[in-house]
C-alpha cells in the first residue's frame, strides 16, 4: 500500500510539499482552511532571489538560490501539463544608488553575474514567477497527479500531549488520518501546534502591496531602492511592494501604507506618476528569527514534520524545502 502525507496548509510551501511526494508515489492529502494559495504565497511580488543577498548569512542565500535555480524546470513542466503559465520569467534586477559597497565584490565571489552601470547594480540572472499563476498551475497539477485537496476545511490546533499523531481534526468535526503529517500553515503554524508541544518561533509579518495596470510595460527589469521594489509584469501589470508590520493577524490594507508605497513607486519610475492603482492587499508572512525556516521533524511527535517560516522568500524557496522534507521522511527511523 502507498504511504499516507497529510498536509496542513496549501500556500507554494505546502503545494509544492505534495507535488514532490505525490510523484514519488505517495497518497498526498492537502488541506486549507481556505482555497489552496490564497494567503501570503499569492500576495507576494514572485521575485525568486533573496533580494539583498550580501545582508544574509550563507545558509540563507544557499537554500534561496537552490530553491530559485528549481523554477525554470518547474514551471516548464506545469506550463507543459496544464496549459496555465507561471510566467517564469528570467529579467533580472536593478539596485538603485545606497547599494552596499560590498555588493559587486560579494556577487563576483560567489559567481554571481553583476554589471554596474551608472551607479546602479544590475543582476542579469534574477527571476520572477506570477504568483497567482503558478499556484493556478501547481493546482491543477496536483489535481491531475491524484492528490487529495480538501479546500475550506480548517484544521484545529493539535490535542495530543506527544507521541505519534494519528488523526488530525478539523473544525467541522472530520479527522484526517495518515502515516505522515507536514505542517506547511504559513504565518499560522504555531497556534496549530496547540498548547502541549513545543511552540515554535514563527509569527505572522504583514506585507502590503499596490498594483499597477500601464497601458503598455514601460520597463522590464525588477527595480529596487531602499527595500522597495516595482516588478513588472509581460502585460504592463507592476507590483510595488512591501512593507514589513509586525501586527499580529491583522491583514487591514491601510491608506498610510498605499499613500506611501505609491510615493516610493512614483518616485522609482515616472511611468506610475499617473497610472491607476488596480489594487491593494496584504498578506502575512510567516516570520521567523534571522529569517531561517523551520524544517525538520518536531521534537514532541514522531510522525510531524515542520516546514514552516520561510518570512520572505518562501516562493523561492519551497521546491527545494519540499525536497528537503522529503529527504527526512524517507530517510527517518
Ligand atoms: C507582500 C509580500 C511580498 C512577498 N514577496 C515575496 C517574493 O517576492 N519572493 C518570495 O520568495 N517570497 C515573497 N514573500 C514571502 C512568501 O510569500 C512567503 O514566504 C510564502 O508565501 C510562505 O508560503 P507558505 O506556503 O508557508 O504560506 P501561505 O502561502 O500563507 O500558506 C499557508 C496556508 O496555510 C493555510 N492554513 C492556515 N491555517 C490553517 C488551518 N488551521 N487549517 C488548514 N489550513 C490552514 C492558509 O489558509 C494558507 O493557505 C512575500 C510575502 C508578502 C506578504
Amino acid at each position: 500500500m502507498k504511504p499516507t502525507i497529510t498536509i496542513i496548509g496549501a500556500g507554494a510551501v505546502g503545494c509544492l510539499t505534495a507535488l514532490t511526494f505525490a510523484k514519488h508515489g505517495w497518497n498526498v492529502t492537502l488541506i486549507d482552511k481556505n482555497r489552496l494559495g490564497g494567503e501570503a504565497s499569492w500576495a507576494g511580488g514572485g521575485i525568486l532571489f533573496p533580494l539583498l543577498p550580501w545582508n544574509y548569512p550563507d545558509e540563507i542565500n544557499d537554500f534561496a538560490f537552490a530553491g530559485a535555480s528549481r523554477y525554470a524546470a518547474l514551471c516548464d513542466e506545469l506550463r507543459e501539463a496544464t496549459g496555465i503559465d507561471p510566467e517564469y520569467n528570467v529579467c533580472g534586477m536593478r539596485i538603485f544608488p545606497e547599494f552596499d559597497a560590498r555588493a559587486p565584490a560579494w556577487c563576483a565571489a560567489r559567481g554571481i553575474p553583476a554589471e554596474l552601470h551608472n551607479e546602479t547594480l544590475f543582476l542579469p540572472q534574477v527571476a520572477q514567477a506570477r504568483n497567482p499563476r503558478l499556484l493556478a498551475a501547481l493546482k491543477a497539477r496536483l489535481l491531475a497527479l491524484g492528490v487529495t485537496l480538501h479546500e475550506h476545511t480548517e484544521l484545529l490546533p493539535l490535542q495530543n500531549e506527544a507521541g505519534r499523531i494519528t488523526a488530525w481534526q478539523s473544525k467541522d468535526g472530520r479527522s484526517f488520518g495518515a502515516d505522515i503529517y507536514v505542517l506547511a500553515a504559513g504565518a499560522w503554524s504555531a497556534p496549530l501546534l496547540g498548547k502541549s508541544a513545543a511552540a515554535i518561533p514563527v509569527k505572522p509579518m504583514r506585507g502590503q502591496m499596490l498594483l499597477y495596470k500601464l497601458s503598455s510595460p514601460a520597463f522590464t527589469e525588477i527595480l529596487y531602492r531602499e527595500d522597495f521594489y516595482l516588478v513588472p509584469r509581460r502585460d504592463g501589470h507592476v507590483l510595488a511592494g512591501s512593507t514589513i508590520e509586525d501586527v499580529g493577524y491583522d491583514k487591514s490594507a491601510t491608506p498610510e501604507a498605499a499613500a506611501n508605497l505609491a510615493r516610493k513607486a512614483a518616485a522609482l519610475h515616472p511611468a506610475l506618476k499617473n497610472a491607476p492603482i488596480l489594487q491593494h492587499w496584504s498578506g502575512l508572512r510567516p516570520g521567523s528569527p534571522g529569517n531561517i525556516p523551520l524544517i525538520n521533524r518536531h521534537a514532541g511527535f514522531d510522525n510531524l514534520y515542520l516546514n514552516t517560516g520561510h518570512f520572505r522568500y518562501g516562493v523561492t524557496m519551497a521546491p527545494v524545502s519540499a525536497e528537503r522534507v522529503f529527504g527526512m521522511v524517507t530517510t527517518a527511523g
